[in-house]
């Protein structure tokens, strides 16, 4: 049945990941408690509810990839499994009351700018109609499967699945299984199935810099030391982000610094295959930093056993029970596993935001996403964007920068009612100088030197990182400034 009704919110919020939730808590924390979260599942979590392949963990310590104002003792690893990051923003949903203020299974599906009443109206995929003066989006960039696109896939008759829609209750014991991929996500689950399979052929079309895991069981001392002092987990969390953000100097400033940690994954290539033949499959060819550095102690090994073959030919065809390479041997599969990423370049499908004018964000973004601080966008007023175009990072935590823009938002709404407007939107002067800007610190980084990844776009444009220190986009956007906006009362 339609749902038909229509409620006003002051700020409605898209999304219950990190982004989302965080902006909840800090309404909640100003006493702003005017707002909405939609959610099209059943749950909150974000990615951390949707990706729970076998081996899903952050790779980013847990004592920093998770919210200052919320740290948790009791984190089991350094670098903690995916159930426990999940059940961890189910406890800050809860705790800060958001459960309330979340509708579930709407999904929303239109995000239209009415100029006549300056309000976002915003339609979900159930027939319910929100209308909001402001609209936080935390949607986050990489939530549509990439799938790719195989000569034959329709006849296959086997099992096939996303890395992100694990099928839990399909047993892989004893099967043929074709991986294809070598990502981020590939390189966790991977060495989960491999004991499992009869046969592992590892689809892998770029290798992947991967150097050690600095992970570790926390101790029952350490956890009891974090609960009694919670200093001890802020001065390890201060640790790691200093560590981290060191790291930037290389990315971002000096792309050649990173030559030791090429060193350093060569090594780990050298100690951890004894095929000579696998280590120089694996062996990337493209600049270390250029592509996401991946971490991993048990990938590696996994690669390294008579059942496994990494096939780098590339894929002719799939038939009905076995996959051609472009050298014509055919290989039989029962199972296929995609780990082939996300549609990191287009976040937004057309047809779902619409700003001043009825203008569709994708054509506005002619040369792909931008925004002003990755949160603001000319002509799209009232709407921000956390996790937005090039805030994403390769070398520290996002829930930094998620926090960062989020305390931007909540300036804006508070300059916002002091001052009585009722819209801001972001000159396009400030917008398309911002951007220019962007592109041109990025032009100097690793991740223009030449290699192919889904930070950069058809276009050649990087629209995913952010080309700096986190300490100097926290400072840009510690105060909303009000002077690079139109103001509307
Ligand atoms: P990904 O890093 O984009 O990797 C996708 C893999 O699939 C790459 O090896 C890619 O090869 C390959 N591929 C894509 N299309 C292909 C095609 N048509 N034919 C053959 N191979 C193809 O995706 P992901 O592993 O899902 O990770 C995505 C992002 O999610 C990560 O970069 C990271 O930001 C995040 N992530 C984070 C964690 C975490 O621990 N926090 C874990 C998992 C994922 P090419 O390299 O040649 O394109």
């Amino acid at each position: 049945m339609q749902n038909t009704t229509v409620q006003h919110f002051d700020v409605a919020i898209v999304g219950t990941g990190f982004s989302g939730l965080g902006m909840g808590v800090a309404l909640k924390k100003a006493k702003k408690n005017n707002f909405v979260i939609l959610e099209k599942a059943n749950d909150v979590g974000g990615t951390w509810r949707d990706n729970h392949y076998p081996g899903c963990a952050c790779d980013v310590p847990s004592h920093l990839y998770s919210f200052s104002f919320e740290p948790n003792p009791n984190w089991s690893r350094m670098f903690a499994p995916q159930p426990e990051i999940k059940a961890y923003l189910q406890h800050v949903a809860h705790k800060h009351g958001l459960i309330p203020h979340t509708r579930f299974n709407q999904e929303v599906r239109e995000v239209r700018y009415d100029e006549s009443i300056k309000r976002w109206k915003i339609t979900t995929k159930s027939g319910a109609t929100y209308i909001a003066r402001v609209v936080v989006s935390g949607m986050g960039g990489l939530s549509t499967p990439s799938y790719p696109a195989l000569k034959g896939i329709e006849n296959f008759k086997g099992k096939a699945f996303h890395s992100q829609d694990w099928d839990h209750n399909y047993p892989l014991e004893g099967k043929n299984i074709a991986v294809i991929g070598t990502g981020a996500s590939a390189i966790q689950f991977v060495p989960q199935i491999v004991p499992k399979a009869a046969h592992v052929d590892l689809y892998q079309r770029t290798p992947p810099w991967i150097v050690p895991k600095p992970d570790r069981a926390m101790t029952a001392a350490e956890k009891k030391i974090f609960k009694l002092i919670p200093q001890t987990q802020e001065a390890l969390r201060n640790a790691i982000y200093t560590q981290l953000e060191v790291r930037a100097l290389g990315f971002v400033f000096s792309p050649r610094v990173l030559k030791v940690g090429e060193l350093m994954a060569r090594r780990h290539i050298r100690k951890q295959i004894s095929n000579k033949e696998l280590r120089k499959k694996v062996t990337p060819d493209f600049s270390f930093g250029c592509k996401r550095v991946l971490i991993s102690n048990d990938y590696y090994p996994a690669l390294d056993q008579p059942h496994v073959d990494v096939v780098t030919q590339g894929i002719r065809e799939v038939r009905e029970h076995s996959i051609v390479d472009s050298n014509g041997v055919e290989r039989p599969v029962d199972t296929i596993i995609y780990g082939t990423g996300f549609k990191a370049q287009d976040p937004i499908p057309k047809g779902a935001i619409f700003g001043r004018n009825g203008v569709d964000l994708v054509d506005f973004w002619k040369e792909g996403p931008e925004a002003y601080l990755g949160a603001a966008i000319t002509g799209f007023p009232n709407l921000f964007m956390l996790m937005g175009p090039n805030t994403g990072l390769g070398h520290n935590s996002m829930v930094y920068m998620i926090e960062s823009q989020i305390a931007y938002v909540m300036d804006c709404l508070k300059q916002m009612d002091k001052n009585n407007w009722q819209v801001v939107d972001v000159k396009p002067d400030t917008y398309a100088e911002f951007n220019r800007d962007t592109q041109s610190k990025l032009g100097g980084a690793v991740w223009s030197t030449g290699c192919q990844s889904w930070y950069v776009n058809a276009n050649g444009k990087n629209t995913t990182l952010w080309p700096g220190f986190t300490f100097d986009y926290r400072r840009k956007t510690a105060q909303f400034d009000a002077k690079n906006y139109q103001v509307e009362r």
